[in-house]
């Protein structure tokens, strides 16, 4: 049999793509890349990195009023110029795709410009060029789900916000998951007028329910027009801007729609039903623990397998892939205890159960909650308060579930989910003395439970 031209192809440079390039090519693996579009996928390009930059920006208003509010400080007049802000973002993202690029060179994978598509269990086709693999990963991740509703082309999704033209006077965000939250604060930040529409009862499906209550009310708090159980059932051209039409029959005029209203698995046109690939009914590729799909030497990872859609996740599961292919030994992803963050504002972090799902698992729990105002705001009489909360093993002692919202709850949970994840007991947390004054030693300090 002749030799095949590569061990590995991976289809897509994202946050998984380029980890199972790189770490095959680092274990003595023949790899190829191919990506249509620029390197680093979503997260780089539009998703985690430019939204953080962009959260930023959109502190600094709340931070100059409240160095005057409390602290003493004299601001003169202050400005924001959006053009700026997006062209500095381009320009760092720019940055960071030549990195990537370097990275990929310099592992010795071959990256391949253009859109991929498999014609069979060992071959891939770029461009009218035809390549064979001894395996063939998919890692072509997600994209934004537009509501079928009429004038849906009049809005915008993620993909279109980082390029915005101008910044717009009032939008309006649909959707109730992690990117209208972000966005929300993001616009509300840089002091647009915003107005959130989410369909359910309570936004953030999934999370922890004091979690989604808290946000929603300091959401509220910022003066976010948060709309519950209101959908956008239709869009139309006004006069200035947009008119929205609501569930609830009444209209709106905004200058700017954004559908957050979920990401879809990128598994169309792709070769994959033709190849025999088993999908899902949402398009995700259905693996394996290994990240194996239904045709041996095909592998899929990251969103696209719709596991749990996080770019540390989709790095990870990267990572195992190619000890799995190349190294000593299978490794199957590990998808318990993943730590998370909203970067809302005030942000969201999480590791472990919710109250509701622990009490299912584990039946008899104690839960440890607590809410106060930060110490920054005491001299600036702000209203914001921050949440945390433990949900423990009663029988075990175990500490299950850790969730924060407050001011650096991603930078905070980061650490408190190393003892999470070592099975750390409510006992170890009372033995461990804080660090003070800081919000993070409410963790440490909770002695009293609120509910059983
Ligand atoms: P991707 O990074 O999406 O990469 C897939 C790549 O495949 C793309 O570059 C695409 O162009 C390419 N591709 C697709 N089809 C083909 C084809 N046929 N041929 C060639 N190339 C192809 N996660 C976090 O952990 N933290 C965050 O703060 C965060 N913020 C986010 C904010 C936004 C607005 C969005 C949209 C997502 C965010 N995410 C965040 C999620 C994170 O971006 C994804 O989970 C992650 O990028 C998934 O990586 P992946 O490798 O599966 O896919
Ligand atoms: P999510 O799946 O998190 O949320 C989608 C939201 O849209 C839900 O509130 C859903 O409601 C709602 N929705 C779905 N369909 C409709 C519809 N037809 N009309 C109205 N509302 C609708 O998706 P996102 O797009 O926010 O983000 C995609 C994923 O990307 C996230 O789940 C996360 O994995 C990742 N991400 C991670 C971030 C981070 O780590 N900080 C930041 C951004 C994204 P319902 O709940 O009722 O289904």
């Amino acid at each position: 049999m002749a030799e095949r031209d590569f061990d590995l192809f991976v289809i897509g440079a994202g946050s998984g793509g380029v980890r199972a390039s790189r770490f095959s090519a680092a274990r003595g693996a023949r790899v190829a890349v191919a990506e249509e579009g620029a390197l680093g996928g979503t997260c780089v390009n539009v998703g985690c990195i430019p939204k953080k930059l962009f959260v930023y920006a959109s502190h600094f208003r709340d931070e100059m009023s409240e160095a005057v509010a409390g602290y003493g400080w004299t601001v003169g007049q202050a400005g924001f110029d959006w053009p700026t802000l997006r062209d500095n973002k381009t320009r760092e993202i720019e940055r960071l795709n030549g990195i990537y690029a370097g990275l990929l060179r310099d592992a010795g994978v071959r990256h391949i410009e253009g859109r991929a598509r498999i014609v069979g269990p060992h071959a891939v086709e770029v461009a009218g060029e035809r390549f064979t693999a001894e395996n063939i990963l998919v890692a072509t991740g997600g994209w934004p789900t537009r509501p079928d509703i009429p004038g849906a082309e009049l809005g915008v999704t993620s993909n279109e916000l980082f390029y915005l033209d101008s910044l717009p006077r009032r939008a309006m965000i649909v959707g109730g998951g992690y990117i209208a939250v972000e966005f929300a604060g993001i616009f509300n930040g840089l002091g647009v007028d915003v107005t959130q529409l989410y369909r359910g009862p309570l936004f953030l499906r999934g999370f922890d329910d004091d979690v989604r209550r808290h946000l929603a009310e300091q959401m509220q708090g910022r003066g976010i027009d948060l709309r519950l159980a209101t959908n956008l059932t239709a869009l139309a051209k006004a006069r200035s801007g947009l008119r929205a039409t609501l569930s609830d029959g009444s209209q709106l005029e905004t200058d700017l729609v954004l559908f957050a209203t979920g990401r879809h698995p990128n598994s169309a046109d792709l070769g994959l039903e033709e190849a025999g690939v088993a999908l899902a009914p949402d398009g995700s590729v259905v693996v394996d623990a290994y990240s194996r799909s239904s045709v041996p030497s095909i592998w899929a990872i990251g969103d696209v397998t719709n596991r749990l859609n996080l770019t540390p996740v989709a790095i990870h599961e990267g990572v195992c892939l190619s000890e799995t292919l190349f190294g000593k030994a299978p490794r199957s992803p590990d998808h318990e205890n993943v730590p998370a963050a909203v970067f809302s504002q005030p942000p969201i972090g999480t590791v472990g159960l919710t109250e509701a799902a622990a009490r299912q698992r584990y039946g008899e729990i104690d839960v440890y909650r607590t809410t106060f105002r930060a110490l920054k705001h005491t001299l600036t009489h702000g209203h914001e308060r921050t949440l945390m909360k433990l949900i423990v093993d009663r029988k075990s002692d175990r500490v299950v579930g850790l969730h924060m919202v407050g001011a650096d709850a991603g930078e905070i949970v980061q650490g408190f989910a190393v003892a999470i994840k070592s099975g750390a007991t409510k006992a170890d947390f009372d033995a461990t003395l804080g660090i003070h004054p800081t919000a993070a030693e409410e963790f440490v300090t909770m002695r009293t439970p609120v509910a059983g």
